[in-house]
C-alpha cells in the first residue's frame, strides 16, 4: 500500500500556517490582541500579555526565546523549516498551485495575465497582514482609505506590495538557492540527531534511472548526488520516487527523511540539541516569572525644569513637581499620591494628588506641588507613595 504523500502532508501545514498568519491578528484575550507588536503603544502583547517596552528585560527575554527556540528547531528538523514553513516557500509553493490549477482551466494566453494578478493580489495580502502584526486590522484599513493623512503609510504599503509581487514572479526560489544565508548557517547547525532529507545508500542499487526525483525538485538539484545545501527538505523527491517504486515489487522508495545520517537511526539527542533545549526552558521559566512578578504599577517622579520654586504672598513655598504613572494591569486604576513617613509638620502635597485615573496599560503624567507652610522645614528627601485603593504599590525618594 503506497505511504501518504509527503506532498498532502506539507500542503496541509502550509495551508494551516496561511489561515493562522491571516487570522491570528484578529485574535483578541479580554480585549487585547492575542500577539502583536503595537507600535503606536509601544507594547508587545504576547499571548494577550501587554509587555511595555520600558519593561525591557521582558521584552529582550520574548526576543531572545525566539530565537533561541528557532534554533532549537533547526537543530531537530533541520531544513524541513526551509521546505515546509518558510514563508517564501510557503507562497512560492501557494503560487506553484496556483498556476496549476490556471494552466489546467483556462486558455493558455490568459495563463501568464492571471499568475500576475494573483501575484498582486497575494503581494498585496501579505503587505496588509504583515501592517497587522504592528497596528489593529480596522486601524490599517481606515488609515489606507485616507491616503492624503497617511501618505506615509501607504508609500511603506505600496513598496511591500511591489517587493512581494517581484519576488512572487522574478525572484521565486532563486532567493532560497543563492541569497538566503539560512542553508549555510544551518549546515553549522547539524547534529548528531537532525532529521535529513537522503538518498538511501543502501537501497542505491534499486534505482532504475529514472529521474522523476530530478524532475519533481523545485531547486533543480538530484538528491542522488548526496547532501547538498540547496536541499530545502521539502519532501518532493520522496513522493516522486515513491510514485516510480510503488509499481516495483517491494513498492518502496529510495529517498526518505531520517534522524541522523545512520540507516534506521531514531530521533537522539545530540549536544547542541540539548544545550539548545536546555536554554529554551531556562529562558521560557524566566519569561514566565518575570510576566508573574513585574509590577502593576509604574511610579517616577522629576521636579519641573521650566518652573522655579515660588514663595506665596502667605510666605509658604510652592515647588513644581511632576509624576509620572503608569497602570500596567487590564483595567482603568484610580490612584493618588501621598508623602509618607513621620508627620510632614507643614509639608504636603497640593494639586491633582488624588482621583488619578490612568487607563489600562497606560501611562499619565501629573504636575503636583510640594506645599510648605510659612514657618515649615523642608526636610533633605522626602518619600513620595503611589496609592492605589489606600494601598501603596510603589514609592520614590526625592530631595525637594
Ligand atoms: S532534493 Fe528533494 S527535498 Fe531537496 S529540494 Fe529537491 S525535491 Fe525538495
Ligand atoms: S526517482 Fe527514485 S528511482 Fe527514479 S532516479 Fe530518482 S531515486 Fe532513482
Amino acid at each position: 500500500m503506497p505511504l501518504p504523500r509527503i506532498t498532502h502532508k506539507r500542503q496541509f501545514v502550509q495551508g494551516l500556517l496561511i489561515v493562522t498568519a491571516l487570522l491570528l491578528p484578529f485574535v483578541t484575550i479580554a480585549g487585547n490582541p492575542f500577539l502583536r507588536m503595537d507600535i503606536a503603544g509601544m507594547t508587545l502583547f504576547l499571548a494577550g500579555i501587554p509587555l511595555r517596552i520600558d519593561q525591557f528585560y521582558l521584552v529582550l527575554l520574548v526576543v531572545l526565546l525566539g530565537v533561541v527556540s528557532f534554533l532549537l528547531v533547526t537543530t531537530v528538523l533541520g531544513r524541513v523549516w526551509c521546505g515546509w514553513l518558510c514563508p517564501q516557500t510557503v507562497f512560492n509553493d501557494l503560487m506553484d498551485v496556483v498556476t496549476r490549477r490556471f494552466k489546467t482551466t483556462v486558455p493558455v494566453s490568459v495563463v501568464r495575465p492571471l499568475e500576475h494578478l494573483s501575484a498582486l493580489i497575494l503581494a498585496k495580502l501579505i503587505a496588509f497582514n504583515m501592517f497587522c502584526w504592528f497596528m489593529p486590522p480596522g486601524q490599517v484599513v481606515t488609515d489606507l482609505l485616507h491616503l492624503s493623512d497617511h501618505r506615509f503609510m501607504v508609500v511603506i504599503f505600496l513598496v511591500m506590495t511591489l517587493c512581494g509581487y517581484l519576488n512572487l514572479m522574478l525572484i521565486k526560489r532563486s532567493f532560497c538557492r543563492s541569497y538566503c544565508p539560512y542553508g549555510r548557517f544551518q549546515t553549522a547547525l547539524m547534529d548528531a540527531g537532525t532529521l535529513n532529507l537522503s538518498f538511501l545508500e543502501e537501497t542505491r542499487e534499486r534505482c532504475v534511472r529514472c529521474n522523476a526525483c530530478v524532475r519533481s525538485c523545485p531547486m533543480g538539484i538530484d538528491i542522488r548526488n548526496g547532501f547538498q545545501v540547496e536541499c530545502i527538505g521539502c519532501g518532493r523527491c520522496i513522493d516522486a520516487c515513491r510514485a516510480v517504486m510503488e509499481k516495483k515489487p517491494d513498492g518502496l522508495g529510495l529517498i526518505g527523511y531520517r534522524f541522523g545520517t545512520v540507516k534506521g537511526t531514531r530521533f537522539r539527542l545530540g549536544n547542541i540539541t540539548a544545550i539548545l533545549l536546555l536554554a529554551t526552558l531556562l529562558l521560557l521559566a524566566g519569561l514566565i516569572w518575570g510576566v508573574i512578578t513585574r509590577t502593576q504599577s509604574v511610579f517616577a517622579v522629576q521636579r519641573v525644569a521650566t518652573a522655579d520654586q515660588r514663595r506665596l504672598p502667605d510666605g509658604s513655598l510652592a515647588q513644581p513637581w511632576r509624576a509620572i504613572i503608569g497602570n500596567r494591569s487590564q483595567a482603568s486604576q484610580v490612584y493618588s499620591l501621598r508623602v509618607n513617613g513621620e508627620p510632614t509638620g507643614g509639608v504636603e502635597l497640593l494639586g491633582q494628588v488624588h482621583d488619578i485615573e490612568v487607563a489600562a496599560n497606560q501611562h499619565r503624567e501629573v504636575i503636583f506641588m510640594i506645599h510648605a507652610a510659612k514657618n515649615a522645614h523642608l526636610p533633605g528627601t522626602l518619600q513620595l507613595q503611589l496609592l492605589l485603593n489606600e494601598r501603596p504599590q510603589a514609592s520614590v525618594t526625592i530631595s525637594p
